[in-house]
């Protein structure tokens, strides 16, 4: 095979969640911001064809492209950090690679041949490798291997970039292996024996590392890394030390420090580029870490046991935090304990509320009695996806005079479906990749707060859902005070729908958290974080929140559930620009 582009493969040894991911990005920003034309594939060794069809609690977020793939979070933070829109092909799976190799076997394309993995599947993965970053018209493109080296399914893989260096030669690829380097607090040592086991591995697939990024809790002395670069035959300014720090927004500071993208581009044979200048990124970083206020934010959904469920809106609200001048402080609530406690006891000294994605029907009263409270009480109110749905039924109920209003998703008997599933899913059997998916244009009205907050008539955001808002009931909702806001221009769906005569409601039925970048923080978000700020700013001094009702009930309200304060309740605080870890 053969190809102009330069790889950067990055690897991970040891443990897991190391932030391969994050280095990745860092090298992809350093790089692109020396002016060289980059791009980033996530390989992963999983068999599912992609994660969308995988809970949320086994996978973390589904991170969904323009194209409407349905990917692996770490390309947020490709996204994220080098600031351009990926596609399908910057996610692959093995699951993916062996789909594609037996239906090539079924169609007779390899007749005669036994099928192996290699060179079969060692080449389609070359191949889309190739293909991916000459179709991106990338110079360089850098790859991570999803997994930890010494994995039975992360081979493949590895043999198929052991492949690469030697058909395309040392200066067109280049190894970086990130590994832990652990503090044995009883005996303060730095210990180097998990990093050598980890690239003995590697050395013995026949991958010697250019580079090793090695985690630690702490700064690791010169000694230590020339230790490792002997056990390793790296040279020593090839162990990069990444300690821990306060954003993953540093990283790309700490690894040009540590002289990584030097490092690569002299590997690759490629000159400096252009002049590197940080200077943007930096102050970037400083508003994150030097915030002038707080606010908190209340993140009501049924994943909050495993917060890299809701990473892009975490990452947002660090964008729109730094844009504010503020920390945003998440607590976390699961929907669930709403269902049985006062919100009264868990909105305490909340400044704003968010309903984020979801699927099936657990803890959806919860959410609604969140969505019910932040509407009565004037508080800051943003629903996304599942959060318009379950604002659409907490309005139809409340206001709307609808009684047991809900989604056909949690009940397909009810006498008010103001959520239905969209006509062109009913027929839709398959669950894999069949939603709708991806970037769909919007128009926003004239005088609405989201057309005041993107300055735009007509904007793109992506999606990923099922069910959508019924116009069966616009009339009636906007005789109780709901402006729809946003109408997609190509099926007339409600995308934006907001309560006039509130502070901040808006409920979107896209996903605009994945499109937030640290130097163009999402206007909504953006927005929003503004609304908790004038709320914080306007509470009385003792924390009472409530400032009168805003938009009151009427009709027959449904009774509350009972209520109760039980002491385990899983509400626990997280602040967003805490520490993180590379
Ligand atoms: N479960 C809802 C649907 O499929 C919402 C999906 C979401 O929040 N992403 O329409």
């Amino acid at each position: 095979m053969k190809t102009q582009i330069r790889f950067i493969f990055v690897t991970g040894g040891v443990v897991s969640s190391l932030g391969k991911g994050i280095a990745a990005s860092s090298l992809g920003l350093l790089l692109k911001e020396r002016g060289f034309r980059v791009t980033l594939q996530k390989l992963d060794p999983y068999l599912n064809v992609d994660p969308g069809t995988m809970s949320p609690f086994q996978h973390g977020e589904v991170f969904v492209t323009d194209d409407g793939a349905e990917t692996d979070l770490d390309l947020g933070h490709y996204e994220r950090f080098t600031d351009v829109s990926l596609g399908r092909k910057n996610s692959v799976s093995a699951g993916q690679i062996y789909d594609e190799i037996i239906n090539r076997e079924r169609k007779g394309d390899y007749l005669g041949k036994t099928v192996q993995v290699i060179p079969h599947v060692t080449d389609e993965i070359k191949r889309r490798m190739i293909d991916t970053a000459e179709e991106g018209n990338a110079e360089v493109s850098i790859i991570e291997i999803g997994g930890t080296v010494g994995d039975i399914e992360s081979l493949p893989f590895l043999e198929a970039i052991r492949q690469l260096r030697l058909e395309l030669g040392r200066n067109q690829t280049f190894f970086v292996h990130v590994t832990l380097v652990p503090l044995v607090r009883a005996a303060k040592e730095l210990k180097t024996k998990p990093t050598q086991h980890s690239v003995k591995e590697l050395r013995e697939i026949g991958i010697q590392p250019d580079v090793l990024l090695c985690r630690c809790e702490t700064a690791i002395p010169q000694e230590v890394r020339s230790k490792i670069a002997l056990f390793c035959n790296v040279p020593a300014n090839a162990v990069i030390a990444t300690p821990d720090v306060r954003s993953i927004y540093e990283v790309p500071l700490v690894l040009h420090r540590g002289g990584l993208d030097v490092l690569a581009l002299e590997g690759l044979a490629l000159g400096p580029g252009t002049p590197l200048d940080l200077s943007r990124w930096e102050s970037t970083v400083r508003a994150i870490l030097e915030p002038e206020d707080k606010v908190r934010i209340a993140v009501c959904g049924k994943y909050t046991h495993l917060q890299d469920a809701y990473k892009s809106i975490l990452e947002a609200f660090v964008h729109a935090g730094a844009a504010n001048g503020v920390q945003v402080e998440v607590k976390w609530i699961e929907s669930t304990e709403l269902e049985t406690r006062e919100p009264e006891d868990i909105f305490d000294r909340v400044d704003g509320v968010l309903v984020p994605g979801g699927f099936g029907e657990r803890g959806i009263e919860g959410m609604i009695r969140a969505i019910r409270y932040a509407r009565m009480h004037g508080v800051p109110f943003f629903g996304i996806c599942l959060g318009l749905h379950c604002a659409s039924i907490e309005i139809a109920r409340h206001l709307c005079n609808l009684e047991h209003a809900n989604s056909t998703e949690f009940d397909p008997e009810t006498p008010h479906p103001v959520i239905d599933l969209m006509p062109d899913q009913v027929t839709k059997h398959q669950k894999g990749g069949t939603m709708r998916l991806g970037a769909y244009p919007c128009d926003l009205q004239a005088g609405s707060r989201a057309r005041e907050a993107y300055g735009d008539e007509r904007i793109r955001e992506r999606h990923r859902h099922r069910w959508e808002f019924n116009d069966d009931y616009r009339s009636a909702f906007e005789e109780a005070g709901v402006r729809f806001t946003g109408i997609c221009p190509d099926n007339g769906l409600v995308e934006i729908l907001e309560l006039e005569s509130h502070p901040w409601f808006l409920a979107v039925q896209f996903h605009p958290e994945l499109k937030s970048r640290p130097e163009r923080p999402h206007p909504i978000f953006r927005s929003f974080v503004a609304a908790a700020l004038r709320f914080h700013r306007g509470r009385p001094i003792d924390g009472a929140s409530d400032r009168g009702v805003s938009v009151s009930d009427t009709g027959n309200a449904p009774s509350e559930p009972a209520g109760g304060s039980g002491d385990d309740a899983d509400v626990r605080d997280s602040g967003v620009g805490g520490a993180t870890h590379v």
